[in-house]
Parts: structure tokens; C-alpha cells; sequence
């Protein structure tokens, strides 16, 4: 895909989320808008899958640590074609939805880690990335955490043994969008200088604009190409990319559109029901 073709599925996905979580009546939408351009380009460029395959052994692995955030990730399987039929009408976070409020591997084809207690992702990913060394096998498994979120001190676990084991097979993306849940990182911890502390882990590590798709492209080949050490990539994302009432907004963290708020959201959106 063009970097244009990529963009435009970035604002799809954004579209559809927003939409889920209207129709749904409730959800995590800043969240989810501020990692839509790493969740496409990944889902469309980046990862070697098989959505009519999903436990596919060899496919690289994706875990989406930030587990709030997933209508976005629920929108990218969708279109990437992991469902059959291509669903319509998510019914997130209803009773017996297959599109939980946090993703289930056990109950959404395409989830390869169940995720939402913030903090595992990272020994999680480090884990797959260990059993495909051990196995021989040549997939890549990639993560994406918040800012906030690496508070949590089991993050920093999995950052030290992925450096000791040396897994070049890893791949963290940071969500620096500068929130968490209940106020600012930086209100919360402080100035905590992610890309620092993981460089002195040992990790590869690049800073990035996380809503321009060249560049997360070439910060992937980049990881990729490093040899003996896991590789980082902290984007500079904006909570609630897209949608102007929401960016930089943490009131919608969590919420719900009105009527008259999902009309102007698919109106920037670029959607066709406006
Ligand atoms: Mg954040």
C-alpha cells in the first residue's frame, strides 16, 4: 500500500471505532484514535499474516498491551478480513459479543494475547519473541503499550530480559500521547523520559511522529534490521487523533459521542454518513 492508501485506512479504522463505541454506548475512543496509524500500518504493510489462518504458527504476532484501545484493533481485523462475513454492527462490550471491552484470544480470531491489566504486554511479547528463538521459527512479534502504562514495574521485566536474551525479534511501540486515565504522565510520575530508560536497558531505541506513516515504515525497518537487541520505537501520538473535540482531550478517555458529536466526528472522519 501507498503511504495515501495507508493514511486513508488509518481514518477508516479511526471511523469505524468511533462508531462502535456510539452504537455500543460506551468505550475507550482516545485511546484507540491515537494508535490508528501504527495499528494500520501494521495490519497493511507490516506484518506477515494470514487472516484465513489465524493461528498460522509462522504469522508475526501482535499484542495490543493498552487492551482499551481495541476497537481499533477490532476495526483493522475486520477489514483485513479475519471475520466472515465482514461484520456490520460490532455490539462492543455487549454480553456475548465476540468484541469485548478488552481482547480475548479465547473468543476473537486474529487476538494473539488476551491484554487489558496494563503492563504485561511488553514480558508477554518478550515471551513470544523467546519461544520463536528457541523454536527456530522466523516471525516477528510486535507491541504496542502506553506512556502511562509503564508505570507499571513488570514492563520493565520484560524490557530487561528481551535485552539479556537479545530477542532483535521483538518490536515495542510506545504510545507517548502524554495521558493516562486519570490525568497527565506527567502529572502522575513526572518527566520520566521513556526513550532514555530504554536505551539504558540496551534496546534500540527511535523517536517518532506516530501519526506519519513513512516514518513509522522506515522505524520498522530499522528495528527490524538491528541484530542481538530488541528495538523500541516511542511515537508522539495525539489522544484522540482525528476527531477535534477529542484531541488532546482526556475527558474522552473514556465517553461516549452524542448524536450531535458523532455527527461532526464522521464528518472529519471523512465518513459517508454525514
Ligand atoms: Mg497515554
Amino acid at each position: 500500500m501507498t503511504q495515501e492508501q495507508i493514511h486513508a485506512m488509518a481514518q477508516k479504522l479511526r471511523l469505524e471505532a468511533v462508531r462502535m463505541i456510539y452504537e455500543g454506548k460506551d468505550g475507550h475512543p482516545g485511546p484507540a484514535l491515537s494508535i490508528a496509524d501504527i495499528v494500520a500500518t501494521l495490519y497493511f504493510d507490516v506484518m506477515n499474516i494470514d487472516p484465513k489462518n489465524p493461528q498460522w504458527e509462522d504469522r508475526d504476532r501482535f499484542i495490543l498491551s493498552k487492551g482499551h484501545a481495541c476497537p481499533i484493533l477490532y476495526a483493522a481485523l475486520n477489514e483485513r478480513g479475519y471475520f466472515e462475513p465482514k461484520v456490520e454492527h460490532f455490539q462492543l462490550r455487549q454480553l456475548h459479543s465476540m468484541f469485548q471491552g478488552h481482547p480475548s484470544m479465547h473468543s476473537t480470531p486474529g487476538i494473539d494475547m488476551t491484554s487489558g491489566s496494563l503492563g504485561n504486554g511488553i514480558a508477554v511479547g518478550a515471551g513470544m519473541a523467546a519461544a520463536a528463538k528457541v523454536q527456530g521459527r522466523d516471525f516477528t512479534t510486535y507491541v504496542i503499550c502506553g506512556d502511562g502504562e509503564l508505570q507499571e514495574g513488570v514492563c520493565w521485566e520484560g524490557v530487561n530480559m528481551a535485552a539479556g536474551r537479545k530477542l532483535d525479534n521483538l518490536v515495542v511501540f510506545v504510545d507517548r500521547n502524554g495521558w493516562q486515565s486519570y490525568k497527565s504522565v506527567e502529572f502522575t510520575v513526572g518527566n520520566n523520559n521513556i526513550a532514555d530508560r530504554f536505551r539504558a536497558f540496551g534496546w534500540h531505541t527511535q523517536e517518532i511522529d506516530g501519526h506519519n506513516i513513512d516514518a513509522i515504515r522506515s522505524a520498522v525497518t530499522i528495528a527490524k534490521s538491528q541484530k542481538g537487541v530488541p528495538a523500541c520505537i516511542v511515537c508522539d501520538c495525539i489522544k484522540g487523533k482525528g476527531v477535534s473535540y477529542m484531541e488532546n482531550n482526556n475527558s474522552w478517555h473514556k465517553g461516549v459521542p452524542t448524536d450531535e458529536q458523532y455527527a461532526i466526528a464522521v464528518k472529519e472522519l471523512g465518513g459517508a454518513e454525514a
